[in-house]
C-alpha cells in the first residue's frame, strides 16, 4: 500500500517550492498534477515517474473530481509514492477537502505538504504587506466564483482594516467592482491586480475599486488584493488616519480611507 502526498507547488516560481516538495517530486512513482503547475516545476519530477495531467481549466474539464479521486486511490493501492500536485497551497481553493475525504473513506494513507498560496506570491510580487499594524489587522482569502465555497463568503467580517484577497476574479472587472461596492467597500479603496505572480509573465496593475472597471484585463491566473495595504503610499495613508490604529468598523460603515 502506497501513500498519497497532497503537495502545494506554490504560485509559479520553482524556487518557491518547498525542499520537501522537491524531494518528493524527485522520488515519486506517479504524479497527478493540475493545469496551474508550470513546466519548470514539472521538470523536477523524477524520470521514472508516470505523469498524469488531471488539469481542470474552466469549461473544458479533463477529468471529473470523482475520476481524480478514483485515480488517486487506485494508484495508492498499486504503487509507493503518489504525488497529487496542485498550484499554490492544496488547502486553499484547491479541492483538497474532497480528495482527503475520498482517501480517508478508502483507508489510504495521505500527507499534506503545504505550498505558498497565490495570495502570498502576489503580495510578494507587488511588494506589499498583507497585514500592516498601521492599516490592516486581518486578511480574508475569498472568491466570488461559483460553487459552495462562494456561499461561505461572509461580508459581515470585512472591516476597514481587512485586506481582501479575491481569487478567481474572472475577466469582468466591472462586475467585480460592482460587487465590491455592493458589499460596502468605498470607491477610493486601493486595489491591485496581480497576474501570473512570481513567473516570467507576471503583470501588476495598481488601481482602486472605482477605477477597476476600466482597467485593462490581465491574463489568468490573476487575483485581486483589495484594502489599504494595496496603496503605494501606505505610510501617507497611515499618517492621514491619525496617530492611533484605526478601530475596525463593520462592513457598511467602512470610513473613507
Ligand atoms: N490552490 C491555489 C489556488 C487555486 S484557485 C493557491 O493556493 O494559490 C486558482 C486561482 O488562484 C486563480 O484563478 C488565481 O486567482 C489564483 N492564482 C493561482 N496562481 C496564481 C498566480 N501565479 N498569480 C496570480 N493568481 C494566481
Amino acid at each position: 500500500m502506497g501513500k498519497v502526498f497532497l503537495i502545494g507547488a506554490g504560485p509559479g516560481d520553482p524556487e518557491l517550492l518547498t525542499v520537501k516538495a522537491a524531494r518528493l517530486l524527485a522520488a515519486a512513482d506517479v504524479v497527478l498534477h493540475d493545469s496551474l503547475v508550470s513546466a519548470e516545476i514539472r521538470a523536477l519530477i523524477g524520470h521514472s515517474a508516470e505523469v498524469i495531467d488531471v488539469g481542470k481549466r474552466a469549461g473544458s474539464k479533463l477529468l471529473t473530481q470523482d475520476e481524480i479521486n478514483s485515480l488517486l486511490i487506485a494508484n495508492a493501492r498499486a504503487r509507493g509514492i503518489v504525488v497529487r500536485l496542485k498550484g499554490g497551497d492544496p488547502a486553499i481553493f484547491g479541492r483538497a477537502g474532497e480528495e482527503i475525504e475520498a482517501l480517508r473513506e478508502a483507508g489510504v494513507n495521505y500527507e499534506m505538504v503545504p505550498g505558498i498560496t497565490a495570495a502570498f506570491g502576489a503580495a510578494a510580487a507587488a511588494g506589499i504587506s498583507l497585514t500592516d499594524r498601521r492599516v490592516a489587522s486581518q486578511v480574508l482569502l475569498t472568491t466570488f466564483s461559483r460553487g459552495c465555497e462562494a456561499s461561505a463568503l461572509d461580508w459581515g467580517a470585512v472591516t476597514s482594516t481587512t485586506t481582501l484577497v479575491l481569487y478567481m476574479p474572472g475577466p469582468d472587472y466591472g462586475e467585480v467592482a460592482a460587487r465590491l461596492r455592493e458589499s460596502g467597500l468605498p470607491a477610493d479603496l486601493p486595489c491591485v491586480v496581480v497576474s501570473n505572480a512570481t513567473t516570467s509573465r507576471q503583470q501588476i496593475r495598481w488601481s482602486s475599486v472605482a477605477a477597476l472597471a476600466s482597467e485593462e484585463k490581465l491574463p489568468a491566473p490573476a487575483l485581486l488584493i483589495v484594502g489599504r495595504v494595496a496603496s503605494r503610499q501606505v505610510q501617507e495613508l497611515a499618517a492621514s488616519l491619525g496617530p492611533h490604529r484605526p478601530k475596525p468598523e463593520r462592513n457598511r460603515a467602512i470610513s473613507v480611507i
